[in-house]
């Protein structure tokens, strides 16, 4: 039996859980952090890690967004988190991604989040390498920023142990969680427990382990995303991370424009839609460019019907746009993957009290990079409270 006595117990160490913890030390909380694996290695490590508000939709999740930026920036002032303030550019390709485009500049002008429309020239200067023959304008949004998704949680937790005292044990995985004697307790596989006030469960796609029964009903399903990257390319800058005309059609800040439903009616090519690609580019530190992304989906109760083979009939597809849309000095292929992320059919997120001062908080979807930090900051101030 461990003598220590925690406020918060975290399980899981992704960016939901990592972040809620961070929120609950910085409180002065006695904060433990569990992670079933050597190193966290899911979704939060295999994205782009693209902190881009300007793709969600107005209101709370925007919202979300902004703040994590603040957030993200605070944290970077003071300890290497891997953040760049990097932009973010929307590429039409045609008249009605242009027309959407200046909707969205508009609603974000009504709501003063910077952004600014770039003719296609602005874009053809600002863009090397971008194809005169794709780009036909720009909406750019000059505050948006980008982390390293391969480090930004293993730095993020480095400075959480060293600035907060936060304990943190790796290769722990959890596999009870009840609630008796006015406190809650956490058995992992090694047979240890610890116990604490409160416990926040964020345990991304994994849902055999814990609570299987209420997941089983859930409305959760799992996306298979593949990504590839190149070598590095250090005598080549791409300027912000960059989003095409299929992530137009795609993210939920622009189904909030007036054209958006005409838009959906027509022309995209099915090959797109049976993969649910989208193609959106970033440069990462060392030089590389890293390429996305694919969609397929399972239930809940069937994600491994998604398998683990990486696709190249996929790759082919991403390639083949992202070389219509770009010039680069190479196409090198360093590195492929697949990612896999939970959302919810739902809702927005799975958020669910599981046991007296037990909360599950999980299924974030494509945009855990982005509003994580925002969000645990309010589950966080709602327990404080
Ligand atoms: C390819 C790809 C690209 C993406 N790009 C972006 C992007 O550019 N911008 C953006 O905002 N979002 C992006 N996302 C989404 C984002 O990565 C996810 O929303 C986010 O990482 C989810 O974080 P999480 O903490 O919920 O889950 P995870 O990162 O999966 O973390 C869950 C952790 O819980 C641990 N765990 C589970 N069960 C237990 C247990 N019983 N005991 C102990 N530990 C346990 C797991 O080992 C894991 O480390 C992308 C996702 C993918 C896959």
């Amino acid at each position: 039996m461990q003598a220590t006595q925690y406020d918060l117990i975290v399980i899981g160490a992704g960016a939901l859980g990592t972040f809620h913890a961070y929120h609950a030390a910085k409180r002065g909380w006695k904060v433990l952090l569990l992670e079933k694996d050597e190193k966290p290695s899911d979704a939060t490590v295999r994205n782009f890690g693209m902190v881009i508000p300007s793709g969600m939709s107005q209101g709370k999740w925007k919202e979300h967004g902004r703040r994590s930026m603040e957030i993200y920036k605070s944290i970077q002032a003071e300890f290497d988190i891997t953040v760049r303030s990097y932009g973010s550019v929307y590429l039409a390709s045609n008249q009605t991604e242009c027309i959407l485009t200046e909707e969205l500049a508009t609603l974000n002008e009504q709501e003063g989040y910077p952004c600014e429309m770039l003719s296609k020239e602005d874009c053809l200067v600002k863009y090397p390498g971008l194809r005169a023959s794709y780009c036909q304008g720009g909406l750019f949004f000059p505050g948006e920023l980008t982390v390293e998704p391969r480090r930004m949680i293993h730095h993020l937790i480095a400075y959480l142990r060293e600035q907060y005292k936060l304990s943190y044990k790796p290769n722990t995985l959890v596999k009870s969680i009840e609630y008796k004697t006015d406190r809650c307790w956490v058995e992992t596989s090694g047979l240890e427990k610890y116990s604490s006030t409160h416990v926040i469960l964020c345990s991304g796609r994994e849902f055999k382990l814990l609570y299987p029964h209420l997941f089983a009903k859930s409305a959760i399903e799992v996306s298979k995303l593949q990504m590839l990257q190149t070598t590095p390319m250090q005598e080549y800058v791409l300027n912000g991370a960059v989003l095409g005309g299929l992530s137009i059609r795609r993210y939920e800040s622009f189904r909030e424009c007036p054209s958006y439903e005409p838009l959906q009616a027509g022309e995209i090519d099915t090959v797109f839609k049976k993969w649910g690609i989208h193609v959106l580019f970033k440069q990462a530190q060392d030089g590389s460019i890293i390429i996305g992304d694919s969609h397929e989906y399972a239930d809940v109760n069937s994600t491994d019907a998604l398998g683990y083979e990486y696709k190249q009939v996929i790759e082919d597809i991403i390639l083949q746009e992202a070389q219509r849309m770009f010039r680069f000095p190479h196409w090198n292929i360093a590195r492929q993957w697949n990612g896999f992320y939970a959302q919810c059919k739902e809702k927005d997120i799975f958020h669910h009290q599981a046991d007296t001062n037990v909360q599950i908080i999980t299924a974030i979807g494509g945009k855990g990079m982005t509003a994580s930090a925002s969000l645990a900051e309010s589950t966080i101030q709602k327990l404080f409270n």
